[in-house]
């Protein structure tokens, strides 16, 4: 019996499995088991909605893998023994494994700047999300800062002003919002981002969050209420505390073919994945997050059928941007990630971004039935990943 164990089933971590479930499904000798914190599938590409009070669907994953054979446990993985080949769960429960695939993702960085971990919310799980959502309701009127200027925050900046137009929302950040799209999709998210009333602060560093405001570099300190943090990548210890090799910011570097460089039975999926590309390592995103769980689980088949795994080309295709329920931006892009001049705005970008987040769940049902559809669901890259 091939037992594989994975780890994590958010995007990246669902779609190795019902891949591997839908490739493996004529075959006697192949065990399928996935750890995850929750039983409920974590959006984590609308839990700016989630924290600014939406409901979204209940997704159950056990439902999901119904009709498969693979075995779900809820638990939180404590830790992996490599040279032994097990998983422990809760402190209590262990797995072998003779293949594993890493998928925990990563959270945001609440330790490197003093206060956050103590003060600031975050968008790192449904609950974390669900407790601002609290909050945002019970304020009324008061300072919401939003820290952190990337994509994350601009699309919970802009969605906490929309549902709470009495609060007054303010995005703090080293770089402008938008400063890796184009200068029209650019200029069209700070102007979207104005009329829903959204100070937007650029070019500061945060140095500290204490109870009721943020301090930053200058000197100058912004009230806030309420702070949500959105900044930086933290990854879970358990990879380097296992012995794999990880990069300066913890995430497992990979091989061409997706395994950990230290420990080729692993393969490292999604966010906790450096993987090293013609234009570069790879940054999180679930556009590239669902073709590496697809290409994990190819490879580990063609490895049980004694052949050698191919390598792992992606390149990028787009950015979309909600801004609010009623706007959107939507950057095409090179597969490098840089913009292309061709955007989306308004109504059709509402409707594009929509698709894409809600995509994944069709998706992981789609390659459960018809699991060689996934090898033709991303872009490969061309000339920038040869
Ligand atoms: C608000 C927001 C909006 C975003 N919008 C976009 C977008 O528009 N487009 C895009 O491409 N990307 C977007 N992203 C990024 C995208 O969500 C991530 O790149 C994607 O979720 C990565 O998938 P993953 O499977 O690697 O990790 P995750 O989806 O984070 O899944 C990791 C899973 O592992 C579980 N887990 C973690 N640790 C443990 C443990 N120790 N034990 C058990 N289970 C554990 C978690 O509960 C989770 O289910 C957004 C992110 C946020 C926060």
């Amino acid at each position: 019996m091939n037992k594989i164990v994975i780890l994590g089933a958010g995007y990246a971590g669902l779609t190795a499995a019902v891949s591997l479930a839908g490739r493996t499904r004529r075959r006697e000798d192949v065990q399928i088991t996935i750890v995850n914190a929750e039983e409920r599938f974590t959006e984590r590409l609308r839990l700016h909605q989630t924290a600014s009070g939406q409901r979204l669907a209940d997704l159950r994953i056990p439902e999901l893998l119904a009709g498969t054979r693979v075995e779900f446990v809820r638990g939180w993985v404590t830790g992996i023994d490599v040279a032994g080949r097990r998983v422990r769960i809760d402190d209590e429960r262990e797995f072998e494994y003779d293949r594993l695939v890493y998928a925990l993702g990563t959270a945001a960085d609440t330790v490197a700047v003093p206060g956050v971990d103590e003060h600031a919310h975050t968008l790192d799980s449904a609950h974390n999300a669900e407790m601002l959502a609290r909050r945002l309701a019970s304020l009324g009127s008061g300072t919401v800062a939003v820290c952190g200027s990337g994509l994350t925050g601009a699309e919970a900046a802009a969605e906490i002003a929309e549902q709470h137009p009495g609060l007054d929302v303010v995005l703090l950040g080293k770089r402008e919002p938008g400063s890796t799209m184009g200068p029209k999709a650019r200029g069209y998210l700070h102007i979207a981002l104005a009329r829903l009333g959204v100070r937007v602060v650029s070019g500061v560093e945060i140095v500290k969050v204490r109870p009721g405001s943020v301090d930053v570099a200058d000197g100058a300190s912004i009230a806030a209420d309420i702070v949500l943090w959105t900044s930086g990548v933290r990854v879970p210890p358990l990879a380097a505390a296992a012995g794999l090799r990880v990069d300066d910011t913890g995430r497992a570097v990979t091989d061409p073919a997706l395994r950990s460089v230290s420990h080729p039975q692993v393969y490292v999926i999604g966010d906790a994945a450096a993987i090293q590309q013609g234009y570069g390592v790879m940054h999180g995103t679930c556009q590239s997050g669902m073709p590496t769980g697809v290409h994990a689980a190819t490879s580990i088949v063609r490895e049980l059928d004694g052949k050698q795994p191919r390598p792992f080309r992606f390149g990028y295709l787009h950015t979309p941007v909600s801004l609010g329920r009623r706007d959107a931006v939507v950057q095409f892009t090179r597969p490098d990630d840089s913009p292309k001049r061709l955007f989306l705005s308004g109504r059709t970008a509402v409707w594009y971004k929509e698709t894409v987040s809600s995509a994944p769940w069709p998706s992981f049902q789609r390659l459960k039935a018809f699991p060689a559809m996934g090898s033709f669901a991303w872009r490969r890259g061309g000339r920038f990943t040869r």
